[in-house]
């Protein structure tokens, strides 16, 4: 049963909500704003109350009029009877006729009184009532709780009030009415008759109609007063705040996340306000996390693509060092085969001076080769961290006539001048003094070979503070420009990359002398202008301490 009426009720408000949207629709009313639902549920609840609170004033003012009528009915029957009573207490004759003998009408001031007796016999007298009047006397006469009643008629144009009033027998009336009474005998509660009393009720009417008028005028007033009262509150309380925050979110969505809400109204729109806010903070903190994230990104993508173009030059760069050192390597070995060859063909060569110079060049070939090999192997084991240290004293100004001594042949050929120059004051040095030799044997070496004939080279050292040593190899050669001076150090770089190149080597000098600097604990660096000369330099420290080795 309750599942029925749940059905039912649903289907009841379902019904309605399919009625409200179609007048909506009808008249054009949907979809609608907040402001213009605020605006017609609230009209509707003020016109709603009102009627509610004005009702019963309006029900009671045409009552209050009604009982106006009867009081003042009731007055005049209770002076009737009133008189009655004083008639027979004087006992006068002609006064008896009382009630009775007034037989039907009587006027009185602005009111006619009619009076009918209930005898047998009197019936007549009905007569002369109307039905609504003989309608009121009958219902009076079957309820015993009520005596009288009234009603307002309308008769010949005029609005009469009918007042009727039964008369049941009371003990005063019992006090005369009796046997021996001077009475006609009654018994008690005997229906005696009634009184009708008349009156115009014109002025009482045009009151009613007068007190619904200012009914309706207050309420109207009332309804005017509510309607702008709640207008205003709708729009102050309830719109403003929906439309600063509307304008906002608007803000917002046109990408100005700086913008906040200044709501403050303590109330729950205060409280959305905050919310709000809120979530723009953690917008703009997750907006400023992406956009770190972002510039990370493209700082990752940067390096990646540098690494990239590393990796593009360094392949181009192993690409031509295999071509190089396939070049370097043919040479070598064309000539010790070539020269081999002829000795193999013509053996009796070998006794002449001819044949002597045919075995040094076969010879001078096959350094060459085992130089480059080598070069390549050390190369290979600094990058892999396996060359090994060999801690010892060492004198400058030895490492510096060993270099010296080892290139004079081709110094003499070319009739370079090498002069070596070591301040005084360089201590002994405690260092590996194996690859100090290996580095400046590498700056001498390339001196002398881009140092044209009759050149000069100047081979020195000195302090350049109390723990740092400087070696230098200072050359009237080629030089260099200044945008080759930052790439001679990568390995397998040459100012000349060209195959067609006059000097030879495969580029790995400097990168293994670098290599090696930085083993122990020194650096290189350079000076150099094209067309005049260069200067490479070794900076060592006096004394390799351990923990510079392990560094
Ligand atoms: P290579 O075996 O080719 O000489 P290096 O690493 O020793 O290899 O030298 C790299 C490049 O640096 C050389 O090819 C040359 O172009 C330039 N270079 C080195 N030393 C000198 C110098 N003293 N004068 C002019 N250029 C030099």
């Amino acid at each position: 049963m309750n599942e029925q009426l749940r059905i039912n009720m649903r289907l009841a408000v379902t019904n309605i909500e399919r009625v409200y949207k179609k007048v909506l629709r009808f008249l054009h009313l949907s979809p609608l704003s907040l402001a213009e639902k605020c605006r017609i549920t609230f009209g509707a609840a003020v016109v709603f109350c009102l009627i509610l609170a004005l009702l019963v004033p309006y029900v009671w003012m045409g009552k209050l009029a009604t009982m106006t009528l009867l009081n003042a009915g009731r007055a005049k029957s209770e002076m009737l009877l009133r008189e009655h009573f004083q008639l027979n207490r004087v006992g006068s004759e002609t006064t008896l006729a009382s009630l009775d003998n007034l037989g039907g009408v009587m006027s009185a001031e602005d009111s006619e009184i009619l009076w009918v007796r209930f005898r047998k016999g009197d019936e007549q007298q009905f007569s002369e009532l109307t039905e609504g009047q003989k309608e009121m006397i009958e219902s009076l006469k079957s309820d015993d709780s009520r005596e009288d009643d009234i009603c307002i008629s309308k008769s010949k144009g005029l609005l009469l009030s009918d007042y009727v009033r039964v008369f049941r027998a009371s003990d005063s009336c019992i006090s005369c009415h009796n046997p021996q009474g001077i009475a006609e005998e009654f018994s008690r509660n005997e229906l005696i008759g009634a009184a009708v009393i008349q009156r115009p009720a014109a002025d009482v009417s045009k009151m009613i109609l007068m007190n619904r008028v200012w009914v309706i005028v207050a309420w109207l007033i009332g309804g005017a007063g509510a309607i702008v009262a709640f207008y205003v509150i709708t729009q102050r309380v309830i719109l403003r705040p929906i439309r600063q925050l509307r304008g906002l979110a608007n803000n917002v969505a046109e990408g100005n996340l700086d913008i906040r809400s200044a709501i403050k109204t303590g109330d729950e729109y205060e409280n959305l306000s905050e919310a709000f806010n809120h979530m723009l903070d953690g917008l703009q903190a997750s907006q400023k996390r992406l956009r770190q994230a972002n510039t990370q990104l493209d700082d990752k993508i940067a390096e990646l693509s540098a690494r990239n173009i590393e990796l593009f030059k360094a392949n181009k760069i192993k690409s031509e060092f295999l071509a190089n050192v396939s070049h370097e390597f043919r040479t070598p070995l064309n000539s010790i085969l070539g020269f081999a060859e002829i000795l193999r063909e013509k053996s009796d060569v070998l006794k002449e001076e001819k044949g002597k110079r045919y075995a040094d060049n076969i010879a001078t070939s096959g350094k060459r080769l085992l130089n480059m090999i080598n070069d390549l192997l050390d190369l290979a084991k600094t990058e892999s961290g396996k060359m090994r240290l060999h801690i010892g004293d060492a004198e400058v100004v030895d490492i510096c006539r060993a270099a010296v001594a080892s290139f004079s042949t081709v110094t003499k050929n070319k009739r370079i001048k090498v002069r070596v120059r070591v301040a005084e004051d360089i201590p002994g040095l405690i260092t590996d003094a194996g690859k100090v030799q290996q580095i400046v044997d590498n700056f001498l070496s390339n001196a002398v070979k881009f140092t044209l004939e009759e050149g000069r080279i100047e081979i020195g050292a000195e302090m350049l503070d109390e723990k740092t040593v400087r070696i230098s190899v200072c050359d009237t050669g080629c030089g260099m420009a200044v945008e080759d001076k930052e790439k001679i150090f990568e390995k397998f770089t040459q100012v000349d990359g060209s195959m067609t190149r006059e000097s030879t080597g495969s580029g790995l000098g400097l990168a293994i002398s670098k290599e090696l600097a930085g083993l122990i604990a020194g650096s290189i660096g350079l000076e150099s202008e094209l067309g005049k000369g260069s200067t490479f330099w070794l900076d060592i420290p006096v004394m390799l301490s351990s923990e510079e080795q392990t560094a």
